[in-house]
Parts: C-alpha cells; structure tokens; sequence
C-alpha cells in the first residue's frame, strides 16, 4: 500500500486500536452498552481536561463546539474580547458577529501570542465585557498562548473565558479547573486520534449560568438539552456512536500512557522538527517566546513554493504536512506533534522534505535536517 502518513494538524494518524473500534458494527444508542460508551468517553475526556465540569459531546466538526459556545453564553448586542493572532482566533470574532455580538477584536501579530495584561487593559476598561475567546495553540501560525496567566487575569471578573483547546488538548497540558478556565473546545481529529465529527465543550458552573440567560438563537447546539441529558447519562439527539465508542479506545492510550508522558512525547517531537528545520537553514515562523509543541510553523525561503512543495511531499512521496493558511499561504509548512505520531514519523517526514527541497532549488547540507533530528531525539533524555 502507497505511504499515506498524515503530519498534518487534524486529521491525525490514526492508531490500529481506534481503527479496529470503528470498524465494529454500529450500536443503538439508547441502550446500556452505548451508555457505558459514553460514560467512560465523558470521564476520558474529564481526565485529560483535568475537569470536574460537565463534557458535552457534539456531532460536529471543531467549530461546531466553537459555535455552540458562542449561542449558549451570549446574547445578541452583548460584548466579547476574541484575540487574533491567526486564522482561528478570526474564526470567534466571525461567529460572534454572524449572531449580532459586539466582537472587541484584540488583534495580536501573527507569529505572536497575546500577553495577559492586555487582556486585562480591555477588562479593566469595559466591565459590560461578558466573555473572552482565545486560541490555546493558533494552529495556523504555530503559535501558543499562555491560557494559566489568562485565566488568572479573567478569573477575578465576571466575564468568562473561553478556550479553542482543538488542536491542542491531549497534546499540551490544560488544567481547566486549577486554572480556572470557564469553557473549552476540543474536536476529535486532532491530539485524540479520531476521524473528524465529534467536537467536545467542557463547561463550569460560572459559563452554565450563562447558559440559562443566553437569547440568541439555538436548538441543536442547545447546552439546556445537553445538560438535561447528560444528567441522564445520555445525548438530545442522535450522537457520533462511532466515534464516541472509538474515543474509548483513544482515551485508554492516553490513560495507559499517563498526560504526562503524552505530553512529553508531543514535546520531543516539536524539539526534533526545530532542530531539523535549522540544520537546513530554515527559520521558525513564530516568536520564540511562544513556540507550540502542537505543530511547528517553518518559513521557507522566498525562492521556494511552498504550495508546490506540499503537493509534492503529498502526491509523490505520500507524506501530508500542511502550507500557510491565509495571508501564509505559500510562504510556510507546518508540521503537527499530536497524536500517535513517532520520532520515526518526523524523521521520515524530513528525509522527504529534503528531497523536494533540493529539487524545488534550495541548498543545505545533505542530510542535515534528519540527522539533526536523530541526534536530538538520542540526546533527550526520556523521563519516567
Ligand atoms: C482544527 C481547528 C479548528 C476547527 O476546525 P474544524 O475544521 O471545524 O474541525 C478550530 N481551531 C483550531 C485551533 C484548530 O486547529
């Protein structure tokens, strides 16, 4: 079979256990079997968000939860801080604006994370401000913002904060509750291993009494009717059975693995790709001071195609990194660290990388980048 190895930042490579899981017949959902699915999927899930809150599971891609968070904690003409530093961060604003909420955008360089104490400026300034949207990892710049400083800063308001956690929950740590963070979205093609259509939104206490006031409109994204299901050990409308029971697979790699160590391992994997990068003359595209462990953004020299040189990677050598997104188009490759992804993966990945970088006409010592890798990912040492 021709290579198909996905260093993409969702979907993600999928391990055999969770593909053998969706490959089991399809299950009724109102019956015990499924409800046992669900509970262990709801704790899986409050295990890694390190949560007590409810989870609310949605059949839906990653914005869908975005969505849901929007309807369910706002009211039309209510004002929200949404940070863009990225093409994800414009994504809230674009939501809150599509149900008539007054969005404040705090606009943030590409390339660099949004610093708490402007967060707090805006805070301080407007005590109508009812949420904030931020982006945990802003996927399409590689970049990742400090949520534990942010949270310390909105914690002591009334408003609540919001967290695209999509990219990267299971794959840098998140402590929704010591942290203090209100509301997180997560997705199931990313850091949890899954083929897209489940979306996730933890909710505490403090974002639930929004819940209860919100006027926009809602139905399926209700959270009343999740709420009142989950209660029940249940869903209002017919769930991803497939990937929820596939899920239990997932989360029994990360509980058997330990956060911990998932963690790290997502960790080596970005050190290895920097380090690889440089070997080969190539800059990293985000600031230093908030590099991601979820995906490495790469800047190519100007002469290079980047657009050319994913097709290539993709069509002849069967190996999926992602290009820039809006205004990077072209201009950088990203490379994602989440999931069952190996030191073996990344290594392939730049063996192949320096193949078409050399054809499209950049020059670098041959065989620097996946040496660099190698040595890196002998000297680390591995904890535990
Ligand atoms: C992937 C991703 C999303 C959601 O995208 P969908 O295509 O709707 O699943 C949202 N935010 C971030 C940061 C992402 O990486």
């Amino acid at each position: 079979m021709k290579r198909n190895l996905l260093l993409t930042p969702g979907p993600t490579q999928i391990p055999a256990d969770v593909c053998a899981a969706l490959g089991r017949p399809i299950i009724h959902h109102r019956t015990p079997q499924f409800q046992e699915n669900l509970k262990e999927g709801i704790a899986g899930m409050q295990y890694v968000l390190q949560t007590k809150n409810d989870v609310y599971f949605l059949a839906s891609s990653g914005t869908g939860g975005m969505e849901a968070a929007v309807v369910n904690l706002l009211s039309p003409h209510d004002k929200a801080i949404t940070v863009e530093g990225g093409k994800f961060g414009e994504r809230w604003t674009e939501l809150c604006q599509a149900y008539g909420i007054e969005a404040q955008v705090l606009e943030v360089a590409w390339g660099h994370a949004v610093q708490p104490r402007q967060i707090k400026q805006r805070l301080d300034a407007d005590k109508d401000i009812k949420a904030v949207f931020v982006t945990h990892c802003e996927t399409s710049t590689g970049v990742t913002t400090d949520i534990q400083a942010i949270a310390e800063v909105v914690r002591k308001t009334d408003a609540v904060l919001v967290v695209d956690a999509i990219s990267s929950l299971g794959v840098i740590d998140l402590k929704m509750d010591a942290w203090g963070v209100d509301v997180v979205v997560g997705a199931s093609h990313k850091g949890f291993m899954l083929p897209p259509g489940l979306a996730m939104v933890a909710v505490n206490e403090k974002a639930l009494r929004l819940v209860e006031r919100s006027k926009s409109p809602r139905f399926y994204f209700d959270f009343r009717a999740s709420k009142k299901a989950a209660a029940k050990n249940d869903t209002p409308f017919t769930p991803a059975i497939g990937i929820i029971v596939a899920l239990g697979e997932s989360l029994k790699i990360f509980r058997k693995q330990g956060l911990e160590a998932v963690f790290e391992r997502c960790e080596r994997l970005a050190k290895g790709t920097r380090v690889a990068a440089a070997a080969l003359g190539l800059e990293l595209y985000p600031d230093k001071s908030c590099l991601s462990n979820v995906v490495t953004a790469v800047k190519l020299p100007a002469n290079i195609d980047g657009t050319k040189l994913v097709k290539i990677m993709r069509d002849t050598h069967g190996i999926s990194i992602a290009g820039g997104q809006g205004e990077l188009k072209g201009k950088i490759i990203r490379i994602a660290h989440m999931g069952c992804l190996t030191e073996e993966d990344i290594i392939t990945g730049f063996t192949y990388l320096e193949i078409v970088l050399k054809e499209l006409g950049h020059a670098f010592p041959a065989g620097a980048g996946v040496s660099a890798a190698k040595k890196t990912f002998e000297e680390l040492p591995v904890a535990r």
